[in-house]
């Protein structure tokens, strides 16, 4: 079945002459993995901050504000890792915003995001993580110049993906793995990354 369907979308890139995407790094995940770097360079989100988002269950565990596996929470998070890894800038850290801790280009966040980012409640980071990504997300869409038509398409790929991730989520939850794969999710029934890619705010603090 597998090989049948591999030699499926063979032909289909073959008929269209399109360069083939290696499934999972398809547009989808390559539009939220690069808005991620991209916004977190713009906003100059401080390392601080970037470890926060990253949170682990216990310090070492599953990561607090994503899904396992979702189609929309694991670009984001790959691309944080990647932006957690960016250089020195060489030559031009003199010009960087935040002269005390590994540079940034943007300004950096607001008093309020960097407050609820702060927060002990996960339900107030979770809303601080929709903001982020909703603005992030936005950015990119804005730079792309979208017809009406290819708008759709990619509000289609968001809307696919969330319905994929909310799935998981519950299967985790129905099969009592929450704590390994969604630990931050056990008193929440959506997820924060996924509302952001598809306009919608998160349900409020907790
Ligand atoms: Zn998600």
């Amino acid at each position: 079945m597998k090989s049948s369907l591999f030699a499926l979308l063979l032909t289909l890139v073959c008929a269209t002459g399109a360069a083939p995407l290696s499934p999972p790094f398809d547009e989808r995940f390559q539009f939220l993995y690069f808005a991620t770097i991209e916004g977190a360079h713009a906003d100059g989100l401080t390392d601080a901050e970037v470890d926060r988002i990253l949170l682990r269950n216990g310090g070492k565990g599953a990561f607090m504000h994503f899904i396992y596996a979702c189609p929309i929470c694991m670009p984001v998070l790959n691309g944080l890792l990647a932006y957690r890894t960016r250089p020195e800038f060489f030559g031009f850290k003199k010009m960087a915003t935040h002269q005390s801790e590994h540079p940034t280009m943007g300004e950096g966040l607001s008093k309020e995001l960097r407050e609820e980012l702060a927060s002990d409640r996960q339900g107030v980071r979770l809303k601080a993580i929709n903001a982020l990504l909703t603005r992030w997300v936005d950015r990119r869409m804005e730079m792309l110049n979208l017809s009406p038509e290819q708008r759709k398409v990619w509000d289609k790929r968001f809307e696919d993906g969330r319905k994929e991730g909310m799935l998981m989520l519950e299967n985790f939850r129905s099969q009592g793995s929450l704590k390994d794969l969604a630990p931050g999710f056990v008193d929440f029934k959506e997820c924060a990354v996924c509302n952001a890619a598809t306009k919608r705010s998160f349900m409020g603090p907790k």
